[in-house]
């Protein structure tokens, strides 16, 4: 079986064709320009995993709003829950750079933490 890929690894984005055996079993592996992309293409068979950043709400702080990421990439099945359950926080400021946001996020041992300070007293 053939399965294409987009390495993500960096911002030239080489799309990479795979052939899989019968157990899923990489036989095969065109387009890659460095090792990292039989790396990615490997992971993205077995775990799957992204780094999330999106934005929380701050109440009385100098900005509305405040950018939060993961610590470490996540399951890639578990970023909309993620966005979901992020949508439902407001901090309150003042907030400091890698504040926890939300422990051990959906279980997956992972914190969202921010990646800004936010000063308070508005
Ligand atoms: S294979 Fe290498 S060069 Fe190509 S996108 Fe992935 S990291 Fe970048």
């Amino acid at each position: 079986m053939e399965r294409k890929f987009i390495c993500i690894r960096c911002p030239q984005g080489c799309e990479i064709t795979t052939t899989l055996d019968g157990n899923g079993a990489i036989t095969e592996l065109t387009g890659s320009s460095c090792k990292l992309g039989p790396e990615y293409v490997k992971q993205e068979l077995s775990d799957p995993r992204r780094t999330f950043t999106t934005t929380v709400m701050v109440e009385g702080g100098s900005h509305p709003l405040c950018p939060v990421w993961t610590e470490k990439p996540v399951p890639k099945d578990k970023v909309m829950e993620l966005a979901i359950a992020l949508r439902h926080i407001k901090l309150k400021a003042p907030v400091n750079t890698g504040q926890i946001v939300l422990e051990n996020a959906l279980g997956t041992g992972i914190n969202i933490v921010t990646s800004r300070s936010i000063q308070g007293g508005i």
